[in-house]
């Protein structure tokens, strides 16, 4: 791992302790809480645990098999209870849950009684469509009241929803539903984007040819295009959610029950469906999103920027907030439609006081200049967090100055889809943050760093990132594949030691440093897009003979996609064709996935074994010296292909 090769880039010097103002008023303001949680996380756990409503008590905390882990074993609970009833029986019912704001402009607002209303109805609506406890549902929505409502209903009949994030093409959606044979989707007419229709009842349909599973559709209207409707299969939401009974008895789950399937973007071509189980997920949830954004129901207005589709929305959009009784705000579009301040205009207009959001949208706000944020009142802003990959120290600092007025903590926020929740980052009024440390793991966490041969690595010092503990959020599995689960993520350093996959380092101060991934995948704007699944979208063309395609790094998405591909035979490899295998990859995953450069080559640089080399590529597309050759087939490869690169690159504005 290239922990020595970043150490330049990151500034340890600066250091910023908790704001007075901020210290004064938060939850947590001292360091005890770390050593309640390491003394005995077990116990930590359980009393976070006791803080939701169980309907029978567990009895055994943990139970730990390595690799799998039961938490809270026995005991029963509700996610949709415990994230509406509870809230509302104790008198909250006319709290604002949501303030969703439409892209268009068009806005509602929704209540605690009103949302248990609603999924009460959609619970009893997924019933009549024949689902129930442990079927899978699939969901493919954009960001309107309905993706949480849907998702809770689920969670009440006890059904497994996996949601697919709505940007994803019809391939991907039907992989996904096929994977775990869901029995319901869930989609809408169509969604917007920056101001035209996504058709997204068109591209559900074109999955819907090979789902057979798929017995029925519920289809929620939102930009009132043009759609097919099967008469058999599919059923408007609004023909039958709001004539349902708002009376539906929430079923008693385990704790160890699944609550959801979501994919990751997998490294292997197959997505992997990471399983989430019910307690031990929300007690994780709700621990870290009351602590780390230091939420006060009673006043605060949060807001995750993030998309339902993503583990972050799932956990901090949902879960996490509604359980906490939070009022958040909801938004369907992007960061800079109509105009890029509409994310400014919203925190003026909802006087929000949490924003949680991407590095790559940081960077894309200091793009496009600090006027924006300049034109609106952002005072009522008192803490900001970021989430999905390294935060380079300058957009830290610029989110801190620019957005936080030099008022707010900013918390750097590390986890997984795998994880579930937050898992290294600072208590906002207790922990002394550097610009780009995501600083250290959170009260009952365990995480530390090792070398190639599985050894703690010392501080300071640099090396993979391992969970040397379990948590009450992990995943708890990988649905359909046990063994992938074990090789994915438990067989690299030895029993109970689950590798994350990412690289790291700690300072001498202990501070976490984190690196990136270690493979391969690739984040083009935020959106994780894996390097395997756009080089078989590529070899699916029949002109292609073989392709490889590496992130480059790029100022403004993260990174841009550079694909290397070797045409088939006499196929000639000209700007046509190269046009043609970007729209490709665009229509066979996402157009967020089109390669942006893409250069035709007889040749990949491989290993003896056959494998080819990323790294190198990665070199030449960032115009780097060559990494280490010596494992190369062929060393001429790299050579000539740097040339062309260069040559093509210039020639490519
Ligand atoms: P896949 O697992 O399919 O390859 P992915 O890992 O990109 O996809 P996520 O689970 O959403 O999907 O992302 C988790 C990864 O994002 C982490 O493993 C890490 O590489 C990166 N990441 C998230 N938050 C941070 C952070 N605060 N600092 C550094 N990296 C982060
Ligand atoms: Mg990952």
């Amino acid at each position: 791992m290239g922990a020595e090769a970043i150490e330049g880039l990151l500034d340890e010097g600066r250091t910023f302790p908790p704001p007075q103002d901020f210290k004064r008023q938060a939850l947590i303001t001292g360091a005890e809480v770390y050593d309640e949680g390491n003394t005995d996380y077990e116990g930590f756990w359980a009393r976070e645990a006791a803080e939701l409503d169980w309907f029978r008590e567990w009895d055994t905390i943990l139970d730990w098999q390595p690799p799998h882990a039961k938490w809270f074993v026995g005991g029963t609970l509700n996610v949709a209870h415990n994230c509406l009833d509870r809230h509302v029986q104790a008198g909250h019912g006319e709290q604002v849950a949501y303030h969703w704001e439409g892209e268009p402009g068009d806005t509602r607002t929704i209540t605690y009684q009103q949302l248990l209303q609603d999924v009460q109805r959609a619970a009893n609506a997924l019933k009549e469509l024949g689902v129930g406890r442990g079927d899978r549902v699939a969901i493919y929505l954009p960001m309107v009241p309905e993706l949480p409502t849907i998702m809770l209903a689920c969670a009440r009949i006890g059904a497994i929803h996996s949601v697919v994030f709505a940007g994803f093409s019809s391939a991907a959606l039907r992989d996904r539903i096929n994977d775990s044979e869901c029995k319901v989707l869930v989609t809408a007419d169509g969604a917007w984007r920056r101001g035209s229709v996504f058709p997204l009842k068109e591209n559900a349909d074109e999955a819907l040819t090979e789902t057979p599973s798929i017995a029925k559709v519920l289809v929620v209207r939102r930009t009132e295009n043009e759609v097919s409707m099967d008469a058999e299969r599919d059923v408007w939401w609004h023909d039958l959610v709001p004539d349902q009974t708002a009376d539906c008895p929430p079923e008693h789950m385990d704790a160890e029950d699944l609550l959801y399937l979501l994919y990751t973007s997998g490294t292997t071509g197959k997505p992997k469906g990471i399983m989430h189980a019910t307690g031990g997920y929300l007690t994780q949830v709700a621990f870290t999103h009351r602590y780390v954004f230091d939420l006060k129901p009673d006043t605060d207005v949060y807001w995750c920027a993030a998309d339902i589709g993503w583990v972050t929305g799932h956990s901090y959009i949902v879960y996490g907030p509604l359980a906490n009784r939070a009022t958040s705000v909801l938004y369907e579009g992007t960061p800079n439609f109509p105009a890029e301040d509409r994310f400014w205009q919203i925190v003026e207009k909802y006087r929000v006081t949490q924003l949680y959001t991407a590095p790559t949208a940081i960077r894309a706000f200091m793009k496009w200049g600090d006027e924006h944020p300049a034109k609106h009142d952002l005072s009522s802003l008192r803490l900001l967090g970021t989430v999905g990959e390294p935060i380079n120290p300058e957009a830290w600092m610029w989110y801190r100055e620019h957005i936080g007025g030099e008022r707010c903590p900013v918390v750097d926020t590390w986890w997984q889809t795998e994880t579930g929740a937050i898992m290294i980052s600072p208590l906002p009024g207790a922990t002394t943050t550097k610009p780009g440390s995501a600083t250290f793991p959170l009260p009952g966490i365990s995480a530390t760093i090792v070398d190639d041969r599985g050894q703690e690595v010392g501080v300071p010092g640099g090396g993979y990132l391992v969970l040397d503990r379990p948590w009450p959020s992990m995943l708890r599995g990988i649905w359909g594949d046990e063994q992938r689960f074990r090789d994915t993520y438990w067989s690299r350093f030895g029993e109970g030691i689950y590798f994350a996959g990412d690289g790291a380092k700690r300072d001498q101060d202990g501070y976490f440093w984190l690196l990136g991934r270690v493979d391969d995948v690739m984040n083009v704007s935020g959106h994780r897009i894996s390097t395997t699944e756009v080089e078989s979208a590529l070899v699916s063309h029949p002109s292609v003979a073989e392709a490889a395609v590496v992130g480059r790094s790029d100022a403004q998405t993260g990174q841009a996609i550079a694909a290397f591909v070797t045409p088939r035979g006499d196929v000639e490899g000209d700007e046509a064709l190269a046009k043609e295998l970007r729209d490709h990859v665009a229509k066979m995953i996402s157009p967020i996935a089109k390669p942006a450069s893409l250069l035709f080559t007889h040749d990949l640089p491989k290993t003896r074994s056959g494998k080819i080399m990323r790294r190198l590529l990665k070199d030449i597309a960032e115009d780097k010296e060559l990494g280490d050759t010596t494992t190369l087939a062929d060393a001429s490869v790299v050579d000539a292909i740097k040339g062309r690169y260069l040559d093509h690159s210039k020639s490519q504005p």
